[in-house]
């Protein structure tokens, strides 16, 4: 049986394994199979994360993460969590191709996933026009005709970036005001390739193999237009990804895991949360590093307890 197991590779998952393993835990990071490094593998340049004057891209960055933390003997595992059982004072946790693991104590550190606008034929079209990630598909848009959903910094973000390859990126946003940073929407507004579309909601997406154009419904009026597009980003946020702890750890009202105070204790004794999956306000990569700082403190402090009571 292991101390610790982490679970997630984001700024939350490795800097929790670099202060456990600081603290001699020997840390077992399950860093899942496709999307190990988390959000920041999708970005581009990360310029608000301190100690990086020039900015630093975001793979670059949580390559160093994972560097620091099994430089102090964390152990990386490339696999999904895909189940756990968390209830009893040994922590179970299954992966899809690693077999069982169990621990005494376990920081949960999944992140969130992308937002979906929950309408026909999205899920169809992910991949022929339809996208969640600029940085993944932008290349296959030269010289097109795209747009953006959402009205926050990710949006400014992609619809900025996107205009290096598109030659028109919309911006469609439900509401007549941004959401997104000042900085970074004047960077979106100054891009003469940008067009914003107001007081708008995507309620349809066309095309048979492809994309072709959308349905905009005017969040004013209601009435209804069509648009031709060859390409569809969508950036409206992030859910938190808690399906593994269901039915086993309190959730807040807004979803995210609920923890105690300022610290990352949940309900369950052993059990630590950081990152976006408790946060439902900040979400920046520099307070899901803070946060993971806290779970291991807090796990620490839980393990100690431990062995001191085995004594
Ligand atoms: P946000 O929650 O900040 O913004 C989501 C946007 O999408 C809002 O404008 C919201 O509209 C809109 N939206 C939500 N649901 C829907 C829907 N169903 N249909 C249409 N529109 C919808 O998410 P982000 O991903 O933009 O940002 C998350 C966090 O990450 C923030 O803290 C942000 O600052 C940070 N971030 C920072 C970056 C940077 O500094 N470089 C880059 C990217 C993100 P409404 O405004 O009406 O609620």
């Amino acid at each position: 049986m292991r101390q610790l197991i982490i679970i997630g590779s984001g700024p939350a998952g490795y800097t929790a394994a670099i202060y456990a393993a600081r603290a001699n835990f020997a840390p077992l990071l399950i860093a899942s199979s496709v999307e190990a490094g988390g959000e920041l593998m999708n970005t581009t340049e990360v310029e608000n994360f301190p100690g990086f004057p020039e900015g630093i891209m975001g793979p670059d960055l949580m390559d160093k993460m994972r560097d620091q933390a099994i430089r102090f003997g964390t152990e990386v595992l490339l696999d999904d969590v895909t189940s756990v059982d968390f209830r009893s004072d040994i922590k179970k946790i299954s992966t899809g191709s690693s077999g069982d693991f169990e621990a005494q104590a376990v920081i949960f550190a999944t992140g969130s996933a992308y937002r979906k606008l929950g309408i026909p034929d999205e899920d169809r079209l992910s991949g022929h026009g339809v996208s969640w990630c600029a940085t993944c598909d932008g290349f296959f848009f030269r010289q097109k005709t795209i747009a953006v959903v959402g009205g926050g910094d990710s949006a400014m973000e992609e619809a900025t970036f996107l205009t290096k390859f598109a030659d028109k990126v919309f911006v469609i946003h439900r509401k007549d005001k941004l959401r997104a940073s000042k900085i970074m929407q004047d960077r979106a507004m100054a891009n003469e390739k940008i067009e914003f579309i107001w007081n708008s909601a995507v309620t349809g997406i066309s095309g048979a193999d492809a994309l072709t154009g959308v349905t905009l419904t005017s969040t004013v009026t209601g009435d209804t237009s069509e648009l031709a597009l060859d390409g569809l980003f969508i950036a409206i946020g992030n859910d938190p990804r808690t399906h593994l702890v269901h039915g086993q750890i309190d959730l807040t009202p807004e979803g995210t895991i609920a923890v105690s105070g300022r610290s990352s204790r949940t309900n369950l004794a052993g059990i630590f949360a950081a990152g976006d999956v408790i946060d439902p306000t900040y979400r920046q990569a520099v307070t899901a590093a803070a946060s993971g700082t806290v779970a291991a403190l807090d796990a620490e402090h839980f393990l100690s307890a431990l062995a001191d009571a085995h004594k």
